[in-house]
């Protein structure tokens, strides 16, 4: 593991890499106690060629940035920050799994230390990656699709809030919703927001629709980064590969449910997915809204446009075809 630490007097101290250990923390630290806590999710790829790959890294050095502004954490320097874990994945390149299906997992986090109970700025802070290997994220299999549970009793995240960083605290209370919705026989919550019931994100990924949109128009759609969207790394690869084939409208705006249903009795609607590091695209095989199993056709449409997109995503992260997305270790 990489372990750096900060104090508001020395500012930041020499990275440490070393072996996978128990973390020392002084039992009043503000992320206990007030979740002045942040991290992040990317992966490692072995392609066939046998070299180690990150997937736009930097993307996450910047959102990482993003949220300790927001968490008042100290900025680090993220080219720096990305030497570290690059190093730190160079060393324990034999954990990068040999497969094309597998990865190596890397969370950097980010915690305040601050050993007092006073709610202010922490001037004690780590910084620590830890990496692991992983398979495929869902139990079904890499394309099972997953059927969600949207319940506007639940909100995920709202205007003025932090929903659109990756702090600790927004996730915690989640967990009892997925239950909820394991429960209900569904795999994932479907977060909506707003009286008008917006579709934001499913469990922790972006969500798509691909669509026939009311003016006859074939479009890709997700909800815009206004506030409660997470800037996923894997949605903006999406939009952009998207905006490059230049087949379809991409739109990045709100969807609500009124319209996905109107767009579902009207047979408009082609696919449904979600997008994020851990499962690249994930289809969606039906909603329950308001005590109503609504089918969405994802899986009778191919799926071509989630499989394209995770063929060509998945390409490139295994260096199976050439881009500049991709930081050789
Ligand atoms: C991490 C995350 C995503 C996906 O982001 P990626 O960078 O694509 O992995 C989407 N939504 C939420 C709530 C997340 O925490």
């Amino acid at each position: 593991m990489l372990t750096v630490e900060w104090d508001r007097e020395r500012g930041w101290g020499q990275p440490h890499i070393k072996p996978f250990q128990n973390l020392s923390l002084h039992p009043a630290s503000s992320a206990l106690h007030y979740a002045v806590e942040l991290f992040e999710g990317m992966k490692a790829f072995r392609g066939p060629d046998q070299r180690v790959r990150l997937f736009r890294p930097l993307m996450n050095m910047e959102r990482m940035s993003r949220s300790a502004a927001r968490a008042s954490l100290p900025p680090f320097d993220q080219l720096q920050l990305l030497e570290c874990i690059r190093q730190l994945v160079a060393l324990d390149q034999d954990w990068v799994p040999h497969s094309d299906s597998a990865s190596l997992y890397i969370r950097p986090t980010f915690i305040g230390t601050e050993p007092s109970l006073g709610v202010s700025r922490p001037g004690h802070a780590l910084l620590f990656v830890i990496l692991s290997p992983v398979g495929a994220y869902f139990a079904s299999g890499p394309m099972g699709a997953v059927g969600l549970l949207a319940e506007p009793r639940y909100v995920r995240a709202w205007l003025g809030g932090v929903g659109d960083y990756k702090m600790g605290g927004n996730y915690a209370p989640t967990i009892l919703v997925q239950d909820e919705a394991v429960r209900a026989g569904c795999q994932q919550a479907l977060w909506l927001y707003g009286d008008d019931h917006q579709i934001t994100e499913v469990g922790t990924m972006n969500i798509f629709l691909f669509w026939t949109d009311p003016q006859g128009d074939l479009e890709l759609v997700t909800p815009p980064l206004n506030g409660i969207i997470l800037p996923g790394v894997t949605r903006q690869s999406l939009l952009d590969l998207g905006r490059k084939w230049g087949e379809f409208k991409v739109s990045e705006r709100s969807i609500t449910m009124a319209e996905l249903l109107r767009g579902l009795r009207e047979k408009r609607v082609r696919e449904v997915f979600g997008s994020g590091t851990a499962c690249v695209v994930s289809p969606v095989s039906h909603i329950l809204y308001q005590g109503k199993n609504y089918p969405i056709p994802t899986m009778e449409n191919g799926p071509n446009l989630t499989k394209r997109f995770l063929k060509e995503l998945t390409d490139i992260q295994y260096g199976r075809v050439p881009s500049d997305w991709v930081l050789p270790v």
